[in-house]
């Protein structure tokens, strides 16, 4: 595929690979000197479109964008917010299980929700921890 890439998509397709997590538009806005928000918005678009990246709605941060390698399912944690890459690759068992409907599965997003080790230490320290899971 031949696509022409500004000089401003390639700034912000570096930020994402070499940072290699998960960045809100904001974040990866502060990481990019001299450019526009509306050109980084932009090139977020197009660099999902073309699927050198990705767009995640996980948790209660706003969404987050990642450069697109390996298969990876997501923890999310349900006090920090902090999301983890987790090394498990499900997408054939997805589309396998799709097949049965008739459906093809381009890509999937599987995420895992719960307490990251760092709240889960926080919380054996005896920090208070309001909320009671139901
Ligand atoms: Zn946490
Ligand atoms: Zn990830």
């Amino acid at each position: 595929m031949s696509e022409r890439m500004s000089a401003h998509t390639k700034t912000v397709l570096g930020v994402l690979s070499e940072k290699r997590c998960h960045l809100t538009a904001e974040e990866i806005l502060a990481r990019v000197n001299g450019v526009g928000t509306a050109t980084v918005y932009r090139a977020l678009d197009s660099l999902t479109e073309s699927g050198r990246i990705r767009r995640l709605s996980l948790g209660k941060k706003s969404a987050v964008y990642e450069y697109t390698r390996d298969a990876h399912m997501h923890f999310v944690c349900s006090c920090c917010g902090g999301i983890y890459d987790i090394r498990a690759d499900f997408s054939g068992m997805i589309g396998e299980a799709a097949k049965c409907g008739g459906h093809q599965v381009d890509w999937s997003e599987i995420t895992a929700h719960g307490l990251c080790s760092a709240c889960l230490l926080g919380r054996e320290a005896g920090d208070s921890f309001e909320r009671r899971d139901a």
